[in-house]
């Protein structure tokens, strides 16, 4: 059976905690491949070159894009952010399911360029605990919280973009959420016509 891989795309505001279900997903369905974004922010501490980000600097960004090599590409707080198409495609002939964590705005050329990917838009359970979050990271100025609030609530009106939305009250239950948009995805009948036809043809 030569079934097309699952395109995932993980997409929700700052402080939404969507790195955080995202990489637990990975954990648990080890079978999914992440999708390593390049960037040219510089890598933070811990971070490795190939593995969190490919770091690139502005000027090889901009051949890669020059040269057609990214599937989507924006522009996040100043720094470059994309994905490199390749390696996506690669997988999914292989039949294997790839997973992004990226903007709302990659997130909607994805679901341009690929409808049938599955786009799952995870955002906080109401302003009130997102302000407590940014305000319990301790790593935010007065303005910076000011600022990431009113950008997070020009995200969430981009909601009908996607196709799924989790509200991230308790990370358990988020992750048990993704995981059974990601199963019942894979259960829909245009995405095993092919196992069907071989199956009704045994
Ligand atoms: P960070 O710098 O904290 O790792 O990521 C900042 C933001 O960039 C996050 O919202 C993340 O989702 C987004 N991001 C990471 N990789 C990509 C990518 O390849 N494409 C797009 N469009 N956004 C990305």
């Amino acid at each position: 059976m030569n079934k097309k891989g699952l395109l995932i795309v993980i997409s929700g505001p700052s402080g939404a905690g969507k790195g955080t279900v995202y990489n637990e997903v990975l954990i648990r369905r080890p079978e999914i491949k992440r999708s390593v974004s390049v960037t040219t922010r510089a890598p933070r501490k811990g971070e490795v070159d190939g593995i969190h980000y490919y770091f690139r600097t502005v000027e090889e960004y901009q051949r890669m894009i020059a040269n057609g090599e990214f599937l989507e590409t924006a522009s996040v707080y100043s720094n470059y952010y994309g994905t490199p198409k390749a390696p996506v495609y690669e997988k999914l002939a292989l039949g294997q399911d790839v997973m992004f964590e990226i903007d709302t705005l990659g997130a909607k050329q994805i679901k341009t360029i690929y409808p049938e990917s599955v786009t799952i838009f995870i955002i906080p359970p109401s302003f009130e605990i997102l302000e407590k979050r940014l305000r319990a990271r301790g790593t935010d100025s007065e303005d910076s919280i000011r600022r990431r609030l009113s950008c997070a609530r020009s995200e969430l009106a981009k909601y009908k973009q996607f196709d799924y939305i989790v509200f991230n009250d308790d990370l358990e239950s988020s992750i048990q959420r993704v995981l059974s948009i990601i199963d019942a995805e894979k259960s829909r009948i245009f995405r095993n016509e092919k196992a069907i036809k071989d199956y009704l043809n045994s």
